[in-house]
């Protein structure tokens, strides 16, 4: 499959080529020509399968007979409208717009929380057609009459299943009640819950459904390995891993945003340089530890679930569970930040006695058990009750363990034992 026979003109296949994108991805190769035909699209695609182009580079292909170089705002309606959860994937899927847009001249602008609304509204008064947005400051521009909606052609709804988990629907119902009827509605999601099912129903109009391999399928070229350790040294273990492979650029993920700053607090203080990216920061400050992570002057960046959604780092070579999330769908989030695009990568899961069941959870979903390796001075002592409050923090109950069933074997068997 190449991108010539998927309908898009030739200044994008240029774009696409200039990008090094030789092929399409499995969602765009089923995505684009359907969004090209104006269908109503459902897709079930995870961040790193392709997704931001799959429906960017349809919209502009059937945006660009809408392209001028007017001045008058009245020339440049909003007429896309793309909805996002987090500030991170908003700034993401706008830079994709400006990226694959270059040949197109279509203003395009993002909003989000956390930031001053002021220049926001300036550039909307001077109108743009393609609008990113996360909901709550759409809605402050909407409250204020800074944004008009009533010519928007295509709704986007993004990362839909993670506005769900979110709160954000009631935000998204109101602004969906300012746009037309008649639309055309693009919504994917990561997931294919009933809820995700019962909002493709409220907003779309027979849509077509588009459903890729999930990334645990297709990952060849990720290495997922667990070592078993207590709560309480993982950091140790942590800091001991980056020496001894000579680790750069390692995304960390914790449970909690006082975790997060914990864990990053204590690398620092070892001399593993690190930062810290998580809902409680500023725009400012999230912004910056990504641009300090990025620009390879930190080693870590330690992040949680939510605010790493959307982190869109080139080349990530090492993604490391400091505890297994709740939700084992996250757990495949978590990893695909690493061995994007037929790059190698390495997940890496500290696991400790008490994250058994949400092990089980994992490899259940994966069908297969992760390998597990073993740093033998760093092995949970199956005599000793885990630290009732660990330093990190991570367990359910503040960090309440429980022991490896079986304290006669060797833990590593014990885990591979006790997840299965
Ligand atoms: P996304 O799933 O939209 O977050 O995209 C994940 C990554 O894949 C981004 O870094 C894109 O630049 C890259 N990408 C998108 N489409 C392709 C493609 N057809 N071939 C190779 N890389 C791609």
């Amino acid at each position: 499959m190449t991108f010539d026979n998927l309908g898009l003109s030739a200044d994008l296949l240029a774009t696409v080529e200039r990008e090094g994108y030789t092929e399409p991805t499995p969602v765009q190769s089923a995505a684009i020509p359907l969004i090209l035909a104006g269908r109503d699209v459902l897709a079930a695609a995870q961040t790193g399968t392709g997704k931001t182009a799959a429906f960017v580079l349809p919209i502009l292909e059937i945006l660009r007979h809408h392209s001028n170089t007017g001045y008058s705002p009245a020339r440049h309606p909003v007429r896309v409208l793309i909805l996002t959860p987090t500030r991170e994937l908003a700034c993401q899927i706008a830079a994709a717009v400006k990226t694959y847009g270059r040949s197109v001249p279509l203003r395009s602008t993002v909003v989000y929380g956390g930031t001053r609304i002021d220049p926001e509204i300036k550039i909307l008064w001077s109108g743009v057609e393609i609008l990113v947005a996360t909901p709550g400051r759409l809605l402050d521009h909407v409250g204020q009459r800074t944004v008009n909606l009533s010519q928007v052609e295509i709704l986007v709804l993004d990362e839909a299943d993670r506005m769900l988990d979110m709160g954000f629907i009631p935000e998204v119902r109101k602004i969906v009640g300012h746009i037309p009827a008649k639309r055309q509605t693009l919504l994917f999601s990561a997931t294919f819950s009933d809820d995700v099912r019962k909002l493709a129903g409220e907003f779309q109009t027979d849509p077509e459904t588009v459903e890729v391999a999930p990334r645990n399928s297709i990952a060849d070229n990720l290495t997922q390995v667990l070592y078993p350790v207590d709560q309480s040294r993982k950091a140790d273990l942590l800091i001991h891993l980056i020496q001894r492979d000579s680790m750069e650029q390692v995304l960390v993920f914790t449970r909690s945003k006082i975790g997060a700053s914990r864990l990053a607090a204590y690398l620092d203080r070892r001399g593993v340089s690190t930062s810290a990216i998580h809902g409680d920061r500023s725009q400012a400050e999230r912004t910056r530890a990504l641009e300090a992570f990025k620009g390879r002057f930190v080693k870590v960046l330690v992040a949680t679930d939510v605010a790493s959604r959307g982190l869109d780092i080139e080349d990530l070579p090492y993604v490391v569970n400091f505890e297994l999330p709740y939700e084992p769908q996250d757990y495949i989030h978590r990893i695909g930040r690493t061995g994007r695009a037929g790059a190698s990568g390495t997940a890496i899961s500290l696991v400790s006695p008490d994250e058994v069941d949400e092990l089980r959870g994992v490899q259940r979903l994966l069908r297969k058990s992760i390998p597990c390796a073993v740093v033998e001075e760093y092995l949970p002592d199956p005599n000793r009750e885990p630290a009732p409050a660990a330093r990190f923090g991570g367990g359910r109950s503040g960090g309440q363990s429980r022991s490896p069933r079986n304290g006669s074997q060797r833990p590593s068997q014990t885990f591979a034992a006790a997840a299965r």
